[in-house]
């Protein structure tokens, strides 16, 4: 899942992207609101990490300009201790969650994976289809009950087609899913990690659509 993150303050911006990344997340940062928007002019983000404090352009007035151009992106505030009235004036601006300067790290990923199981729809915290689980928390898949290993991009193109059964999604759509900006895609990386998902979790599980992209069927 790609997230965008939009902090001024730095330490809590490195600390913040660095700990998303080892978690398995992909990270943008910038660190006010004007670029925060130039980049969700992209539209690659699953969800939006929103500081309110912010120079150029404050983060309520981003999350409402969003909200207003109907971009239902998840949000999730991040605020400090004492502004009560801007945790409301956020959720009733359309935030999906806050969270409390400073923050435990393990709260902040809970949250999230919440959010995003919220988004797509699943009541459930594991993934399934079929002979085949996902845990977006943990970061553990099995097939068959057993464990499998797989690398942090091909746990992310997993969950970028497990979280969206039965579309198909192009090759550029998925580099966007597993690459942050600055992370330099290999030539043909997609197939590369597709071919390795594929020897470790049975070959009928991700199908091409040629010349279109890649699909996980629903289970009917
Ligand atoms: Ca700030």
């Amino acid at each position: 899942m790609r997230l965008l993150l939009i902090e001024d303050d730095r330490m809590i911006g490195e600390s913040v992207r660095k700990g998303l990344r080892q978690d398995g997340f992909t990270v943008d940062w910038v660190q006010d609101g004007r670029s925060g928007e130039t980049a969700l002019l992209e539209g690659v983000h699953d969800l939006l990490l929103l500081d309110l404090g912010l120079p150029g352009k404050e983060g309520i007035e981003v999350l409402k300009t969003l909200r207003k151009k109907g971009n239902m992106i998840p949000v999730l505030i991040l605020t400090a201790r004492d502004a009560l009235a801007d945790r409301v004036g956020g959720l009733s601006a359309g935030a999906d969650d806050y969270l409390i300067k400073p923050f435990d790290f393990e709260e902040l990923a809970a949250r999230i994976h919440a959010i995003l199981r919220r988004k797509s729809g699943r009541t459930e915290t594991l993934m399934r289809h079929g002979p085949v689980t996902l845990d977006p928390a943990s970061r553990h898949v099995t097939l068959n009950g057993n464990p499998v290993n797989l690398s942090a991009r091909e746990f992310a193109l997993l969950e970028a087609l497990l979280d969206r059964p039965g579309t198909v999604l192009s090759v550029p759509q998925l580099e966007e899913k597993i690459y942050g900006w600055n992370e330099e895609v290999g030539s043909n990386a997609v197939e590369v990690h597709i071919h390795a998902l594929r020897k470790k979790l049975g070959a009928d599980l991700i199908r091409n659509v040629r010349g279109v992209g890649y699909v996980i069927h629903k289970v009917s």
